[in-house]
């Protein structure tokens, strides 16, 4: 087995490995960059005009040979799978301009994010033919078979992939962390994948980092609701909409203080069509205790743009929550806010000296979308607190992966300090962009 990583190996984000054997190949993850080649802040913006081989030329595209250029026929592609670890643009944001011939492979819920991220975002994304998979059921793929790990992360149904071809395994891990609110998937992991792997790609995003992880979500939850108590008027907490982790720490504070926990339409529909996924995950969609649902303007003309918008009403009208209703509960409500919600927050009377809680990462605060609801925030004389726990793994829970798996080779990835996983453990195998490895 040949493996080769095209974007990811001394970087965060943009992840895109690429698994052969002989002239069948499969990729994992085609993401988009969140780091310029200048070291800035990737903006999309600037290429968003440009065909697949102006893409490739400014290498906005990682090189990857077969897998965005055809001759135009349907011809017989060896690039036989994209395996998509989850739903966090970093890992899938340049999908669209891959072969219509390839097949797409991820989880159910992972299709529903995208596609009601993309109606929000007003882009055009559909995926002709998706594969899906699930947790621990394995699947042939060319000559690879290959098992998904169900990962707890903080988007929602993030996967990890154990490849083998030819006697050879890889585990791919995916963005992942132990902290979350799936604490069990690491034991299952290691009760099923055999000590040994050829080659583990293991995700670094905290290696070399500040940040420490001193929070669970559990923790957070606690830490939420005591906020939620001292604060004497509504709560708004800023969190990533696919973060259902963190939707989840908040709706429970809410509830552990007899709060309504309010959310935008938007984001109800989102929990809706994950619990009709077939694995029908909990989440307090419309109906649970104390949901309530708020219907802003702009957020419902993009639904109906996406003909969402009648059966939105028809499952979520029954919950609604008006400005008045808010007024007249201030007290009484946590509301998950983001940017785009502010015109609706400007219309309810009496918001001012709320709670703005920013649970997300602080990197972001100072980016012109995010910015704008922490200037509302502070016009309205809001207290801020802030209070998040990172998706990614510790050091310490890094060290006890490989501790477990026993990797002939370490192979980093999705980090900005490959150099630094030898403190990690053995066998560190630096790749270079697009250098293939023998195993
Ligand atoms: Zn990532
Ligand atoms: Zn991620």
């Amino acid at each position: 087995m040949r493996l080769a990583i095209h974007r990811g190996t001394h970087e965060i984000g943009g992840s895109c490995v690429e698994l052969g054997n002989g002239a069948c190949r499969i990729l994992i993850d085609i993401g988009m960059p969140l780091v310029g080649s200048d070291g800035e802040r990737f903006e999309f913006r600037k290429y968003r005009g440009l065909d697949r081989e102006a893409l490739l030329k400014e290498g906005v595209l990682p090189d990857v040979y077969d897998a965005f250029l055809g001759d135009g026929r349907n011809e017989e592609c060896p690039i036989k799978g994209l395996l998509v670890s989850h739903a966090h643009l970093d890992h899938y944001g340049l999908l669209k301009y891959v072969r219509e011939v390839i097949p797409f492979y991820l989880g159910e819920a992972t299709l529903r994010l995208m596609e009601l991220s993309a109606a929000m975002t007003g882009e055009k994304f559909t995926i002709g033919n998706p594969r899906h998979f699930e947790h621990g059921v394995p699947f042939e793929c060319g000559r690879f078979t290959i098992t998904p790990f169900l990962m707890d992360h903080s988007a929602f149904d993030a996967y990890g992939f154990l490849v083998e071809s030819d006697g050879k395994r890889v585990l791919y891990s995916g963005d992942f962390r132990s902290h979350g609110r799936k604490p069990g998937r690491l034991p299952e992991l290691f009760a099923k994948v055999m000590p040994g792997v050829d080659a583990l790609v293991l995700e670094g995003t905290l290696v070399g980092s500040e940040r420490d992880v001193t929070l669970t979500e559990e923790q957070l939850e606690k830490q939420a609701a005591a906020i939620i108590k001292k604060s004497p008027k509504a709560v708004c907490a800023y969190f990533s909409a696919q973060n259902i982790d963190r939707l989840v720490s908040f709706y429970k504070a809410a509830l552990r203080s007899d709060r309504l926990f309010v959310m935008d339409v938007y984001l109800a529909m989102l929990l809706i069509r994950l619990a009709e996924t077939k694995s029908h995950p909990q989440v307090p969609v419309p109906g649970f205790k104390n949901v309530r649902v708020i219907f802003p303007q702009n957020i419902c003309s993009r639904l109906r743009k996406h003909g969402v918008l009648d059966e939105a009403i028809a499952k979520c009208g029954q919950y609604k929550i008006d400005y008045a209703g808010i007024e007249g509960n201030l007290s009484r409500v946590v509301m998950a806010v983001r940017p785009s919600m502010i015109d609706f927050m400007k219309q309810i009377p009496g918001l001012e000296g709320s709670t703005l809680i920013y649970s997300t990462w602080r990197g972001y605060e100072k980016d012109a979308y995010c910015k704008r609801l922490m200037d509302f925030g502070r016009e309205k004389q809001m207290q801020i607190e802030y209070l998040h726990t990172t998706g990614h793994a510790s050091p310490e829970t890094l060290k006890e992966v490989i501790k477990r798996l026993q990797p002939k080779r370490l192979i980093p990835i999705h980090t900005l300090h490959p150099e630094l996983y030898s403190m990690l453990g053995d066998n560190v195998v630096q790749l270079q962009r697009g250098e293939a490895l023998e195993l």
